[in-house]
């Protein structure tokens, strides 16, 4: 029986449902373009995922993928470029080469907004991910843009690390969990600026200063580093060929985490669940990789 199933996307989500799919006996490539573990793998602390008090996201994805590759689990280090449905199931096809399955699974998690400023100080001081570029700014003034859960841990996360935290909040509160919240606000090294927003970047070679607008005018604030954590939306930009039921710009999907194409699943953060984090990630993959077993075990009976 042909229980082939691919997962776009190597993140928490899709290794769950690699994890749930292999246990019912299906044969599961894992398609993912940089390296297994997705976002959770570059997170400092994680302190919500049940069973553990506090893990190091590395440390939690790795748990993961030994666990996935220990079922089976095989890996295609290439990046999806298009899905096309065909009479046989799907045909995947990458930068390099297409393959056919009889279900998809896609688990691509989001990627991250710009400010739309940014010009050429991307990797000379602006950034998207504290926990990989924090440490270059040891002692350093930086800065964090946003409001949300991501702009807080990225906050927390340098006020280790950084001489001054600045946070530019566009709101005049945050949208992100209180204790951590409360954390943050407590912080001697940090710096909340409400109702304030960046509108231009300033330096030689590298960021120097960011200009800031809020309720008494412009501003500049000295600044080695611009962190950059203003939301994300679903990474989707490989799905020219299928028309897929969206909500809200991610994909819908059922309870089965089915989608409105027959035998395309979808789990994580890509899907239009509506809370973004690691164990709603796992328990969505573990449906899809449920679900898309038993599809491919009811399509191979019918051939
Ligand atoms: C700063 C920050 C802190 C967070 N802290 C927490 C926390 O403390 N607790 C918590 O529970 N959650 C936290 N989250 C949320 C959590 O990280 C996500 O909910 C989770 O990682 C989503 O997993 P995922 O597998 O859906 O997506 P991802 O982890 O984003 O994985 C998607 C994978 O798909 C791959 N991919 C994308 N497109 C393609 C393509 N075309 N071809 C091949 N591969 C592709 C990507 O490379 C990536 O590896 C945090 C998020 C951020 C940004």
């Amino acid at each position: 029986m042909e229980l082939k199933i691919a997962i776009v996307g190597g993140g928490v989500a899709g290794l769950s449902a690699a994890i749930y799919a292999l246990r019912a006996n299906a044969d599961v490539t894992i398609f993912e373009q940089y390296g297994l573990g997705g976002l959770t793998a570059s997170l400092d602390k994680i302190e919500n995922f049940p069973s553990y008090t506090n893990v190091e996201g590395w440390q939690l994805a790795d748990n993961m993928v030994n666990q996935a590759q220990a079922l089976g689990l095989k890996t295609v280090y290439e990046q999806v470029v298009d899905i096309r449905k065909t009479d046989k199931g799907f045909d995947i096809i990458t930068s390099e080469n297409t393959y056919n399955f009889l279900s998809v699974i896609i688990a691509t998690g989001t990627k991250h907004n710009k400010l739309g400023i940014e010009g050429d100080f991307i990797g000379r001081g602006v950034s998207y991910c504290a926990t990989c570029d924090g440490n270059f700014y040891r002692k350093r003034p930086v800065t964090v843009a946003g409001n949300g859960n991501s702009a807080v841990n990225e906050a927390l996360y340098l006020s280790n690390i950084a001489s001054e935290v600045h946070v530019i909040n566009p709101a005049d509160t945050f949208n992100a969990d209180e204790i951590l919240v409360n954390r943050l606000t407590s912080s001697e090294n940090v710096k909340v600026h409400y109702n304030c927003t960046v509108t231009a970047l300033n330096g030689e070679d590298k960021l120097q200063s960011i200009t800031v607008l809020d309720n008494d005018g412009k501003h500049e604030i000295p600044t080695d580093a611009l962190f950059v954590a203003v939301g994300a939306q679903p990474a989707l930009d490989f799905l020219r060929s299928l028309s897929v039921e969206k909500d809200k710009a991610y994909i819908k999907a059922d309870d089965h985490m089915q989608t409105s194409v027959e035998g395309l699943f979808v789990c994580g953060d890509v899907s239009n669940g509506p809370l973004k984090q690691i164990v709603t990630a796992c328990a969505d993959g573990a449906k899809a990789g449920h679900y898309a077993s038993a599809y491919c075990r009811k399509v191979s009976r019918g051939k």
